[in-house]
């Protein structure tokens, strides 16, 4: 039951921890050579998190000045291979870290921009801010193009940490990795990592989330609650729903049940679409656990 432990440790920490404080200094450490990024992603089994970033332009800049340096996001990148292209400029001296983005010069940026548009753009139009999750092997697993918010990078960079690995011992080492995250990032994270196999300590922790303020961590946690039930034990998830004071809450639920046992539910996309769509329709979570 090592693997329960664990999780009530999550649980726990879930409640009580407030965010470690990291060097307010800390980025995203970009990888200088795309060639060997990929390389390194499929040798280590590390997802990959490719960005496009371009001067002058307020989003680009909020990612570089926000995103890049949350904490959080920091954090999680150290268990990605990160690569950043740019075709800017940032400094007359050509040896010199580029002092936009960090870690690599502006030449290498240069470069790293020719190969991941080689591989991820078609045509010569390159939207930027634009940010791509790969699997440790350089597939796409999904993309959001233009602004993302802080919270959504986080949660594509947890799935796509916990999508690139299997087995129990992963999904500890995931579980961990998330320990210090966001609600909502965790909520994923616990989801992706057990997926919708029934385990009491998942249900508990769903039922806890279902009643989360944020929207988007109930209706997840609902989905997956659905998702827990052993068909002939519908009884306990049809007492959770009764006992559901908001409508909106029981509509999902309904919702989610009837996904779950096959049947068409009218209107599912925007019920869940909160969560599982970005408003622009371009940001995927695919796999098993994510329609
Ligand atoms: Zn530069």
């Amino acid at each position: 039951m090592k693997t329960s432990h664990a999780f009530a440790a999550v649980l726990a920490l879930s409640l009580l921890a407030p965010l470690s404080r990291g060097d307010a200094d800390e980025r995203i450490r970009w990888e200088p050579d795309a060639a060997a990024a990929f390389a390194l992603a499929a040798s280590e089994g590390k997802p990959l998190l490719v960005a496009f970033n371009m001067d002058d332009e307020v989003a680009n800049d909020e990612a570089v000045r926000l995103h890049y340096r949350d904490p959080e996001i920091v954090r999680l990148s150290r268990k990605l291979v990160c690569l950043i292209g740019s075709i800017g400029d940032h400094t007359d001296d050509p040896g010199e870290t580029c002092p936009r983005l960090g870690s690599l010069t502006c030449a290498q940026h240069r470069e790293v921009e020719k190969e991941i548009r080689r591989r991820f753009i078609e045509g010569n139009l390159v939207e930027a801010p634009q940010h791509v999750l790969c699997a440790p092997s350089g597939e796409e697993m999904f993309r959001k193009a233009f602004q993302m918010s802080v919270p959504d990078l986080k949660r594509a960079m947890a799935a796509a940490l916990i999508r690139a690995k299997d087995g129990p011992e992963a999904r500890q080492a995931c579980l961990s990795a998330l320990r210090n995250a966001s609600e909502s990032v965790r909520a994923l994270g616990l989801v992706a990592a057990y997926g919708l196999e029934p385990h009491p300590d998942l249900a508990k922790a769903l039922r806890s989330l279902a009643r989360h303020r944020s929207s988007s961590v109930r209706a997840l946690a609902v989905w997956a609650l659905a998702g827990q039930q052993d068909p002939e034990d519908e009884p306990d998830f049809d007492r959770f729903v009764r006992s559901a004071r908001s409508p909106e809450l029981r509509e999902l639920a309904t919702a989610a049940a009837r996904i779950h046992r096959g049947e068409d539910v009218p209107g599912y996309a925007n019920l869940f679409g909160a969560f599982f769509w970005d408003r622009g329709g371009d940001v995927h979570l695919r796999g098993s656990v994510f329609y």
